[in-house]
């Protein structure tokens, strides 16, 4: 099953993804993961995103399409994957089309608030990429899986963060449309514990 997870940053597509990615045994393709481990290398692509990452802007859409392209290829990929922050544009979804066939595009529905709000209290762990919020952590710093040091992303702070969410809003957000019009859209209420939004997808899945 070829799977898309729109949604605000914030709204809990890495989560969900990573739900989704155990049990169904596909692999989750994180665009953001994968800038974030060249930023992390300082490979000449982290070098060439390294602004346009951490003010919260989109990678120009020829670069992203190409990296995609190239993972999606990869023998993993056969039987099925998970697209968590990609496409985030028309552009995007129509290059996606133009070399994959797309069986859902799961839209995690979140309001604006809920998600500044799980932003500034979000945690990352760069050794094992988990991101965790505070409220669920017994000490801020340490990743509760591998151990790792936990950091706050450069692009969580409360400006980037109204920056990020501007741009979803203009250039993700008619996304929705996109995928709605080809039949493929599913909604999800985004808001509530990580089980409860995650049993609302596996339900939505099996309809
Ligand atoms: P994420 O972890 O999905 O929130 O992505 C972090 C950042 O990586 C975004 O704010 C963008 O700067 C960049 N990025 C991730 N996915 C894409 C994409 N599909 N197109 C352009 N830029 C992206």
């Amino acid at each position: 099953m070829n799977i898309i997870l729109l949604g605000a940053p914030g709204s809990g597509k890495g989560t969900m993804a990573q739900k989704l990615t155990s049990e169904l045994k596909i692999p989750q393709i994180s665009t953001g993961d994968i800038f974030r481990k060249n930023l992390k290398e300082e490979t000449p692509l982290g070098l060439q995103i390294k602004d346009i990452v951490s003010g919260g802007g989109l990678v120009p859409d020829e670069i992203t399409i190409q990296i995609v392209k190239n993972r999606l290829a990869e023998a993993d990929c056969a039987n099925g994957y998970i697209l968590d922050g990609f496409p985030r544009s028309i552009v995007q979804a129509e290059a996606l089309d133009a070399f994959q066939d797309i069986d859902c595009a799961i839209n995690l529905d979140v309001d604006k608030e809920t998600v500044v709000k799980r932003l500034s209290g979000r945690r990352f762990c760069p050794d094992c990429n988990g991101t965790f919020h505070i409220s669920s952590l017994a000490n801020a710093t340490v990743c509760p899986v591998c151990g790792g040091k936990l950091v706050i992303r450069p692009d969580d702070s409360e400006a980037t963060v109204r920056e990020r969410l501007r741009v979803y809003e203009q250039n993700t957000l008619p996304l929705i449309d996109y995928y709605a019009k080809r039949g493929n859209l599913v909604t999800i209420d985004g808001d509530g514990t990580v089980d409860e939004v995650y049993a609302r997808i596996i339900k939505a899945l099996h309809r």
